[in-house]
């Protein structure tokens, strides 16, 4: 099982120290998590439900769901981030279980194991989305929620999510996110589809460079996200 990128797995382990740094490198995914936060809640209702976070990073998104009383596992392969999200935990005081294992083989082991699924930002760095599509869609229960965020493919998305935020603003490293991994919504719709997911929103996130605010809405063309639902069992209430 080799679906990693280890330029990629290093490049986030080199400044892994900075996660929770509002206004480092990170900040983006700081100041988005309030929102992508509310829509998952929205969708799936988090309380009380049992949540795997794959490519969870330095955990942001995995301690916030837990403070929504969610029981969460992140799961990365990157161990200086991992070893950063067991740390803040200590600051936090919240409680999340984190792993150092490749989303395929979390899935080989626990088949059906979680209510939700959040994959957010990752699978633009990895070398088969595919893969981690399937495996997603094998953790989850029958009737559970599986929530991707990505970046669009497109010239728009070139200029905003490369040359805007890594050239011009310098919101994020040079090098941080590679065009052609980008993926468009009816790609990942269709790997979520053949990995037996029915795909029920899709929501795009825009960032207004003047206001500096992040918004959800209808505009897609850049950074959106994606919620499917594993089909319950046949005589199961969804
Ligand atoms: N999901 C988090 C972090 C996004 S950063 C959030 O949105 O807040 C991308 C993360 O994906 C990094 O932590 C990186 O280590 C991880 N990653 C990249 N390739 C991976 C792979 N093949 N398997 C697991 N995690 C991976």
């Amino acid at each position: 099982m080799s679906n990693v990128d280890t330029a990629e797995i290093q490049k986030f382990s080199e400044v892994a120290h900075h996660w929770w740094d509002p206004n480092s490198e990170f900040k983006p995914l700081h100041e988005i998590n309030p929102l992508r936060l509310g829509w998952l809640d929205g969708h799936a209702q988090l309380a009380s439900k049992a949540v795997i976070d794959v490519g969870c990073g330095g955990g942001i998104l995995s301690e916030s769901m837990a403070a929504k009383g969610a029981t969460v596992t992140g799961i990365d392969l990157s161990e200086k981030a991992l070893k950063v999200a067991r740390l803040h935990l200590l600051e936090s005081g919240r409680e999340v279980t984190y792993r150092h294992i490749a989303a395929e083989d979390m899935a080989a082991k626990n088949p059906a194991a979680f209510d939700v699924v959040t994959c957010m930002e990752m699978l633009e760095h990895v070398p088969s989305p595919a893969s981690i599509v399937r495996a997603c869609a094998q953790l989850v229960k029958p009737g559970g929620w599986v929530f991707f965020s990505t970046l669009n493919r497109n010239a728009k998305s070139y200029a905003f999510a490369v040359l805007g935020a890594e050239y011009l603003l310098k919101m994020l490293p040079k090098g941080t996110h590679d065009y052609a991994k980008f993926i468009k919504p009816a790609e990942l719709a269709g790997f979520a589809r053949a990995a037996g997911l029915d795909v029920v929103d899709l929501t795009g996130m825009t960032y207004n460079p003047l206001t500096k605010i992040y918004a959800l809405g209808r505009d897609t063309d850049v950074n959106y996200l994606m919620a499917c639902r594993r089909p319950a069992e046949p005589g199961t209430p969804a």
